[in-house]
């Protein structure tokens, strides 16, 4: 019974030898994800409320964190995900940037801020600092870096379920600097809102006003 998927996944794995890396979606070799099949992922328009997940505008939180999405989570966008956030896919998550700095209408603010690393984190590379810069660049709004974790990954609540245990108020700090400010927040996937929540209560307590939130993919 098990060699009937021997061969192919043995021919999948001697391609990956000769070409690392082929695009998820079409699966043509030698490239991390083409372009056009990128922007074919983006057909998923979604605004929502992050405290609670319902659709925007939300009659519970009339003034809570609204955020938009661009691509269903699923499917090959799981696997482009993956290579933007883990094989070194630096450039796909600038691409997914300016996709979506495209699509979605351009934001009066004054600066987009990313969502930052765990602080235990071995990554290279913070790939929501790379979506923000590919925004950045399509929409002429700058990046300002100024969050980063108190808590670390494992100290924080379990991810299973929405929102049953919220994050303490300051599981983030942010170092922004200029009162009034207005500002975007932008990650890769939103799950369980805690991240871009904790985010928001940084940011808030800094003095800044955020103006909502944007991610590649909505992960429900
Ligand atoms: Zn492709
Ligand atoms: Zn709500």
């Amino acid at each position: 019974m098990r060699k009937e998927g021997f061969l192919p996944t043995a021919s999948k794995s001697l391609l990956h030898v000769v070409w690392p890396s082929s695009c998820p979606v079409c699966g043509r070799l030698a490239v991390k994800v083409c372009p056009d099949c990128l922007r074919s992922l983006c057909e998923f328009f979604s605004r929502f409320c992050v405290e609670c997940g319902r659709g925007a505008p939300c009659a519970r939180h009339p003034d809570g964190l609204i955020c938009c999405s661009v691509s269903a989570y699923g499917g090959a966008n799981r696997d482009v995900i993956h290579v933007m956030k883990y094989a070194g896919g630096r450039n796909v998550a600038s691409m997914m940037g300016e996709l979506m700095a495209e699509i979605l209408p351009r934001p009066d603010v004054d600066f987009l801020v990313p969502t930052p690393l765990h602080k235990d984190s071995a990554r290279e590379y913070n790939q929501s600092e790379l979506i923000a810069g590919g925004a950045s660049r399509v929409w002429n709004i700058p990046v300002k870096n100024s969050l980063r974790w108190v808590l670390g990954s494992r100290s924080q609540a379990s991810k299973n379920g929405r929102d049953e245990r919220a994050l303490p108020d300051d599981a983030m700090e942010s170092d922004y600097k200029i009162r009034g400010g207005r500002v975007l927040l932008v990650d890769d996937v939103c799950t369980t809102g805690n991240t871009l929540l904790a985010a928001k209560k940084a940011l808030s307590r800094a003095g800044a006003e955020i103006a909502g939130a944007m991610v590649w993919s909505r992960s429900v």
